[in-house]
Order: structure tokens, then sequence, then C-alpha cells
């Protein structure tokens, strides 16, 4: 079987490593116009943390989330932290919003969640100058894509994995090519390479400073909330989150907006040094699309393409859950095959 997986971002490199681990027998093939260190997890702090995933069932973002975290303990359990850049990080997640947190299902998955009391609130409240109304603490994964992503294609290489910098215009030419499965994880360039239009940009400005003091994250889950995520080597701020808007370039108001809400929450991040600004599109949908799709051609040819992508805020969050789901799709489509 020749299989082809389009994107080297995180959604594509973990596919392609969990299909060669499964099906070591199969030839796959990456398939890229963009490699690391310029995808859109290139940039992120790779906090484990659902976020921005549209409507996506929340049954499938606590599945797909789950096994991520439990892969993300396994590799720092095997001593592999340095080298895929994982952090276990202390974590507050607040609100403003009387309601609450949307979804707080992840609160099953990260470790040692429990709720801030209204005095512990009250305090906080007054330290960061907010009106939080809810607040979780607990401990989670940074897991650094610029350092993830080099160590993903390693073990796919050494798993005997191919990458290709090639952009792909059509599906149709993996086709022609003889690929009979094509793993669709294109992120954002699914809006061109499958038309579909419904994948929009979320842009996302932060600004990473060099700050070793700052050894906890703050994330305000609001609509003009800032966050705060501490990496190896600077700590990220942010940040936006501005829909259908494809501007690439940093721009000096969102470095303000950026800088003077976490330097109320955090004021010892006054002075910190710029390391540098950032903008990533995230690739937004209203569902993330997980899902086989079958060609039948003359003379009995078939070919299955899987797409994953759409991951919105949570590419890192969710990748080897998506991934292990691929497996479990083509696990299926050959059962289904070899029953016919
Ligand atoms: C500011 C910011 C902060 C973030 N923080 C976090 C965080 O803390 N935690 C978290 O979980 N997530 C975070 N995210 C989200 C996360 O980065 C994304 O969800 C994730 O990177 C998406 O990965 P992807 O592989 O789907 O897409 P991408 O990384 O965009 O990769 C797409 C790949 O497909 C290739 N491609 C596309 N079209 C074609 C084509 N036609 N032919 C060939 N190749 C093609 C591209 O070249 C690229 O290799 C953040 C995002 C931003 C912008």
């Amino acid at each position: 079987m020749r299989a082809a997986v389009v994107g080297a971002g995180v959604i594509g490199m973990t596919s392609a490593l969990a299909v060669k681990n499964a099906f070591p027998q199969y030839q796959v093939h990456v398939f890229a116009s963009e490699f690391s260190p310029e995808t859109t997890g290139d940039g992120s702090a790779g906090l484990y943390s659902p976020y921005l995933t549209g409507n996506t069932p929340r049954g499938k973002i606590l599945q797909w989330g789950r096994i991520t975290h439990q892969w993300l303990e396994k590799l720092w359990k095997a001593g592999l932290a340095c080298e895929i850049g994982l952090s276990l990080v202390p974590i507050y997640r607040v609100t403003s919003d009387p309601r609450g947190f949307s979804d707080s299902s992840w609160s099953k998955v990260v470790y040692g969640a429990h709720k801030f009391t209204e005095k512990q609130l009250e305090k906080l409240n007054e330290e960061n100058r907010a009106n939080y109304k809810h607040g979780w603490m607990f401990l989670t994964y940074t897991a650094e894509p610029i350092r993830l992503l080099p160590w993903l294609t390693k073990q796919f290489l050494e798993a005997g994995g191919e990458v290709r910098k090639r952009k792909i215009h059509q599906l149709a030419e993996l086709i022609d090519d003889g690929y009979d499965l094509i793993v669709n994880c294109s992120g954002l360039g699914a809006r061109e390479l499958v038309n579909d239009d419904t994948v929009a940009p979320i842009r996302g400005q932060v600004t990473r400073v060099i700050a070793p003091w700052v050894m906890h994250g703050l994330l305000e889950d609001d609509d003009h909330g800032h966050y705060i995520i501490p990496n190896f080597d600077n700590v990220v701020l942010g940040g936006t989150h501005q829909e259908n808007d494809f501007d690439r370039s940093p721009r000096k108001e969102d470095a303000q907006f950026i800088s003077s809400g976490c330097c109320r929450i955090l004021p010892s991040l006054k002075n910190a040094k710029v390391w540098n600004e950032w903008v990533g599109l995230r690739p937004g949908r209203a569902e993330i699309r997980l899902e086989p799709q079958v060609f039948k051609y003359l003379e009995g040819r078939e070919v299955t393409v899987v797409h994953n992508y759409g991951h919105g805020g949570s590419g890192v969050t969710m990748c080897w859950g998506c991934a292990s789901d691929v497996v479990k799709i083509i696990r299926d489509r050959n059962k289904l095959k070899s029953h016919l």
C-alpha cells in the first residue's frame, strides 16, 4: 500500500508516524509545502488545553485530548522531555463569565484540577486587577512544537517514512501517482486543496519574552482575555483570536494589547526583554473534520482519503488522539475490504 499524508504540521506528522507505526509494511510519504519551523504549531506554546474547537462534540474533544495527554505522559516518563520540549506546568484557568466555562471536561484529564474557592478568587482578582468569577488550578503539559516536530519527523524517517516538499493542488495528483490511501492534514490549506471554505483562519498574535522567573501559566477564558504560558527558552504572552483574518504580520496595536494585559496580570513582566512577535493562523472550522471519504474507480480501484483538519486552537492538545483515530479508520476500512 502506498500512503500519502498531506501536511507536515503537528497533525500531519503525528498522523504520519501513527500510520507508519501501525502499518510498517506501508510506504508512507509526507507531502507539504511547509515544514517545521514554518508550520502553525511552531510558534504556539503547545499547551495542553482545548480552545477554539467550534462545535466539535465534547465527547470527541475529551477522547482525543485524553489520548494525547496519556501519550505525552508516556513520553515524559520515557525521559524525552528535553528532546521534545515537554514541561509540566502549573496553570490557572479563569473566566469572568458568571455562567462559568462552556466546557470544563478537560479538568478530568489534567492533573490535580481543583476549583478556586471564593476567597482564592477574591485574592487573585485583587492581584490581577480582574473580575474573575470562576477558576481552576491544575498541572498539565506544554509540548513545544518547535522541538516536538523535529522529533516526530526523526521518528517517522527512522521507521522508514519519507518526506517531500511539494505543494499538492488537488488530491487527484496523488491518486494519479498511485497512492491508494491519502491522509489530508492540510489545516487551513484544506480551503484550496479540497475546496472546503468552512475552514477559516483564526488569527493569533503572541509575544515571546525572556522571563525565566515565570514558572506558572495563566489563561483568561474571556473574549478579550490574555494568557501567559512559560516555555523552555521564553514565556509566551497572548493573544488574539481574530476570525477570518488572513494577516500574518504582527500588528503594533495587538502587541500593545498583549503587553498591557499580561503586565496587568503579572507586573513582573514589565521589563522582560522581547524575544519575538509572531502571528499564526489557526485552522478554524465549525467542527474538526476527521472522517474517511472513499473514491471508487473503474476496474475496482478504491482510494480512501482520511480527512484530519480544522483543529482551531487545539492542534497540539488533540494531535495523538486524532492520529489514533486515523489509524482506527484505516483498520476498519481494511477489515471491511477483507470481508468483501
Ligand atoms: C498563536 C497560537 C497559539 C497556539 N497555541 C496552542 C496551544 O497552546 N496548544 C494547542 O494545542 N494549540 C495551539 N495552537 C493551535 C495549533 O497551533 C494548531 O491547531 C495546529 O498547529 C494545527 O496544526 P495542523 O497540522 O493542522 O496545521 P499546520 O501547522 O498549519 O500545517 C498544515 C500543513 O499542511 C501543509 N499544506 C497545506 N496545504 C497544502 C497543500 N495544498 N500542499 C502541500 N502541503 C500543504 C502546510 O505546508 C503544512 O505543512 C495555537 C495556534 C496559534 C496561532
